[in-house]
């Protein structure tokens, strides 16, 4: 309904002030949780009943998206597709008091892919009891997200890329969110092409505020950190379901990923017969490998790759065993390529140099669900 009313209006005000008067001027939002055109193609079966919108996603962006691009510290993930089937309470109310959000998911963007909190699983800082940001950390891709402890891709600052791709029409023009938090507020990038529609200075604590007609909406930061928002306002909700399989190693255990200083170039997945195979590309940095013979190298930049196919066929890095004779972490690259599916073409792959030596224990960290 209100959209219609919107749109009515807008066509009002285009005529009597003309259309650049209006992007600046109309303080409403638009409301269309229940409508599929204020999703991208990546969400699926958009519908809403009892209260609720309900769609279904895969939890990728658009393929052209430079996705894992510019990561510099990573636990070895890879983005993989997912089956989630996302709820949004279509009239969320403000809640007494703001909840605090922690590590783990905050919202969704309207692409299906998850939104994160700021801050990573890691432990929390002694002094200021925050956890570390992912930002901060370098374990974000140049759109804002990275492929998580069960190799799913989410966001944990603002989906830059998504909302270059949805642009000024959509974002500033039609003021269509980008996103829903857990709570069931409408997410938008208001600013972001047109500083005329900044709001940052009228955000209230958590990044909210109400428009001209009352309805509250969180605003992503356009700039430095790209906060999406620091806490909800109304009561947060399970809104997500999700199903996928870990990776296994080759002795059938959990791969949890440790991670690495590795630049990632290039990320690619392809299906081979019942095999998705994972690769990403870029460059080793400032990590000490242990070799076959036992000694350890420090590497000061490497090109090469990571792959997984399945738990047998894969080349990741795995911490060594603590020893006197190694100073500090070393890690080594275990190769398997026995099992790699017809036409997987390992040998055209830059692989690292595989340690061939005595069994490690092959500790990780543990498994942390997501
Ligand atoms: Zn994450």
């Amino acid at each position: 309904m209100r959209i219609i009313r919107l749109a009515g209006l807008a066509a009002l005000l285009a005529a009597v002030f003309g259309g650049g008067l209006l992007a600046a001027h109309a303080h409403d939002i638009t409301v269309c949780t229940c409508d599929q055109a204020c999703y991208t193609d990546e969400v699926a079966k958009v519908s809403c009943e009892r209260g609720r919108a309900r769609f279904f996603s895969h939890g990728l962006p658009d393929p052209k998206d430079p996705m894992m691009r510019g990561i510099t510290a990573t636990n070895q993930q890879f983005p993989a597709l997912h089956n989630y089937e996302f709820e949004i309470l279509l009239k969320p109310e403000l809640a007494g008091r703001p909840t605090r959000t922690d590590a783990g998911p905050v919202g969704v963007a309207v692409n299906g892919v998850p939104i994160f909190d700021p801050s990573t699983q890691g432990p929390a800082d002694r002094n200021t009891g925050k956890r570390p940001s992912a930002f901060e950390a370098g374990e974000l891709d140049v759109c804002g997200g990275h492929a998580g402890r069960g190799d799913d891709y989410h966001y944990h600052i603002a989906p830059k890329c998504l909302i270059e791709d949805l642009g000024p029409d959509w974002v500033e023009q039609d003021k269509k969110p980008i996103g829903y938090a857990m709570d069931g507020f409408p997410i938008l990038a208001l600013g972001w092409f047109d500083k005329k529609n900044a709001v940052e200075k009228d955000l209230d604590p958590c990044r909210g505020m109400k428009d001209a007609s009352g309805q509250y909406f969180y605003n992503v930061k356009t700039t430095s950190s790209w906060d999406v928002l620091n806490c909800l306002s109304g009561r947060p909700q399970h809104f997500a379901r999700d199903r996928w399989f870990h990776r296994q190693d080759r002795t059938g255990k959990e791969i949890t990923g440790i991670p690495i200083r590795f630049a990632i170039e290039d990320s690619s997945r392809r299906a081979y017969g019942g095999d998705v195979c994972h690769v990403m590309t870029g460059v080793l940095q400032g990590e000490q490998l242990l070799l076959t013979e036992g000694r350890t190298r420090k590497v000061r930049a490497e090109e090469g790759a990571l792959f997984y196919c399945n738990k047998a066929c894969y080349g990741l890095f795995f911490e060594a065993d603590r020893s006197r004779a190694i100073r500090g972490r070393a890690i080594y690259y275990d190769r398997i390529a026995d099992g790699c599916p017809r036409g997987f073409d390992v040998s055209g792959l830059k692989t690292f140099t595989p340690y061939e030596g005595p069994a490690q224990s092959r500790k990780g960290p543990p498994p942390m669900g997501r």
